[in-house]
């Protein structure tokens, strides 16, 4: 492989790579790798791939541990118990409607935020080279350099 054909490789890894914290973030949210944007970083509901099918970024490295569940609480505690209140001191529905409406709802919700929860977090783990993403963060900032200095 020539000189020119290195960096043309090298600039496309580079322009792929997320520019901010947020859009790392958005792509993390959406299921994408948060390196590429395009490879899928879960291989099961909230398992978490080895490494990115697409462009190969490690992923394992990721410690998320309960976190996605704690923001997901948080979340749905926050949109659901104020309409809760609302509906139920405004409309005050049958008994049978509250208790089947507000479980279905926070439940549909977990089930829904869990996954791209999980993958927000796994890729500002990644993004600010937390854990074990140390490496990976510092061989993107030597690129960097590298891809300036040509
Ligand atoms: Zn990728």
């Amino acid at each position: 492989m020539s000189t020119l054909e290195i960096k043309d490789v090298r600039s496309t890894a580079q322009a792929k790579l997320p520019a901010t914290a947020a859009q790392a973030l958005w792509r993390g949210f959406r299921g994408r790798c948060p390196a590429c944007g395009e490879g899928r970083m879960f291989r099961a509901f909230l398992k978490v791939a080895d490494q990115c099918p697409r462009c190969g970024e490690e992923l394992h490295h990721h410690r998320a541990d309960d976190f996605p569940a704690y923001l997901v609480i948080v979340i749905v505690g926050h949109i659901l118990v104020p309409i809760i209140l609302v509906v139920e001191t405004e409309i005050a529905p049958a008994i049978w409607v509250s208790m089947t409406l507000w479980p279905s709802l926070a439940l549909v919700m977990t089930l829904g935020l869990l996954q791209p929860i999980k993958g927000a977090v796994v890729a500002i783990q990644w993004y600010g080279g937390m854990h074990g993403f140390e490496d990976a963060k510092k061989a993107r900032a030597l690129a960097a350099t590298a891809a300036v200095t040509d």
